[in-house]
């Protein structure tokens, strides 16, 4: 019988996987793509340092490390159904079942949808897509684009099309309307990017992003802005303008974009066409949680961490048995903290395995997630730390309802 099944072969899975082999378990990866790494295969970026971050290395020394390891890794399975049958887990996938005693889910995160009019012309694509058909397929996803939503991710994607020789055009708002909310309003946006102020280009732009970390100061800020936009790698951030509607017969020709006030509503009369034959709409990313559902486990609506959270604690358990979750699934965050949190996960199933680990190995690997989360230098949601409290008050809690005395901890679970 195999100990573990990892649903999701990204840094999450990889790392708990590989952390369960080193442990003596018989370890399943199953993951739908074509390739292991999941989402780290698309990213590039330069740290503070000046380092770069390369994905697709990343990806490799974790498959590889897998690999010697002894790590069964299936690629191309997808996984559409889960059950619990005395003590094991079932798992149905499009190549059959597969049965084990033991079930980590860590399937990431999806991209969030921004519907406006002309979004199903070819042409029109997640900003999510444009870096998987850049980086991971080396397709060029057009000539000439723009880029709808502000967010790290945009950002960082665009940066990568840039350096794929792929011209964005610029960067605007999307359209406010109930669904894209607060990501069509300037003053949320400038809020959430002061935030990121460290990872600016040069010394100017550093400072003026940290400025706007003053309340005070963002309206002002947003008054001044140049109507041309402000350029960031080349690139011009129209942070009062908005897309209204895609244009093209067959395919993407153009948008259609309006002038905003400084309140963020749209001003009469102030419209223009912008050529571009791609379109990339970034909404943000929230976590891919179906299976949890699927599982029984209970779930809260945590924002700050990006949505629906299967509940857990840090050691990565849920409250159903043999169940485990680590990466995007809990929130979320950046490639490290996913490796970091496998690492957690991959020892808290070999302990339920082995009986073996000692509290001082998992006590360190949970202060290793702190600590790679405190020196993060890419946040998608400004108040995680928040979020993670909100879940271990609300894991407590379903312990304290259970009428449970004994709240598990890593004392009494190691
Ligand atoms: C579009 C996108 C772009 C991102 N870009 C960046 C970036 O540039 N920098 C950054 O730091 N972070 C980025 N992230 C965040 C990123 O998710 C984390 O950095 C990190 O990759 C999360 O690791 P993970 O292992 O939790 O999930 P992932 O890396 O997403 O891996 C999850 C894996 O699960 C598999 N999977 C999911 N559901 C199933 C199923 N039902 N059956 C089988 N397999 C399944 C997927 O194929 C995938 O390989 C991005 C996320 C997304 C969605």
């Amino acid at each position: 019988m195999i100990d573990v099944i990892v649903i999701g072969g990204g840094p999450a899975g990889l790392s708990a996987a590989n952390t369960c082999a080193r442990n003596g378990l018989q370890v399943l990866v199953l993951d739908e793509f074509m390739k292991p790494g999941g989402r780290l295969l698309g990213q590039l970026h330069e740290e503070p340092d000046g380092e770069w971050w390369n994905g697709i290395k990343e990806a490799s020394v974790l498959a590889s490390n897998a690999d010697n390891l002894g790590v069964d890794v299936k690629l191309g399975v997808s996984v559409h159904n889960l059950q619990s049958d005395k003590g094991n887990w079932i798992v149905f996938t499009n190549k059959g079942k597969f049965r084990s005693t033991n079930l980590l889910l860590a399937t990431g995160a999806a991209e969030t949808p921004l519907p406006l009019p002309g979004w199903t012309l070819p042409g029109v694509m997640s900003i999510g897509a444009a870096q998987v058909m850049t980086n991971v397929h080396r397709v060029k996803v057009g000539e000439k684009g723009v880029i709808v939503g502000m967010n790290i991710l945009s950002f960082a994607i665009m940066r990568e099309l840039r350096l794929a020789g792929i011209q964005v055009d610029q960067v605007l708002l999307p359209p406010r309307n109930e669904l894209s909310t607060e990501s069509s309003n300037p003053l949320k946006i400038i809020d959430d990017l002061s935030e990121a102020a460290h990872l600016a280009p040069g010394f100017i732009m550093k400072w003026g992003a940290k400025l706007m970390r003053v309340k005070a100061l963002r309206k002002i800020g947003l008054s001044f802005y140049p109507s041309n936009g402000f350029k960031i790698w080349d690139v011009p951030i129209q942070l009062k303008q908005a897309v209204v509607e895609i244009l093209g017969d067959k395919k993407v020709e153009g948008v259609k974009v309006v002038k905003l006030n400084t309140k963020g509503d749209p001003i009469p009369g102030a419209e223009k066409i912008v050529e571009a034959d791609f379109v990339c709409i970034a909404g943000g990313l929230y976590p891919l949680v179906e299976l949890a559902a699927i599982s029984g486990c209970p779930f809260h609506y945590i924002p700050e961490l990006g949505g629906h959270i299967p509940l857990h604690n840090e050691r990565m358990e849920t409250p159903v048995d043999g169940l485990y979750v680590s990466g995007n699934i809990t929130g979320i965050e950046s490639a490290k903290i996913a490796m970091a949190q496998g690492v957690v996960a991959g020892l808290s199933i070999s302990q339920k395995v082995t009986k073996r680990i000692k509290l001082e190995e998992m006590t360190k690997a949970i202060e290793h997630v702190h600590d790679v989360r405190a020196k993060s230098i890419i946040q998608f949601h400004p108040d995680i730390q928040k979020g993670r409290k909100k879940i271990e008050k609300l894991w407590n809690h379903y312990y304290q309802e259970k009428k449970q005395t004994k709240i598990p901890s890593i004392e009494n679970s190691i």
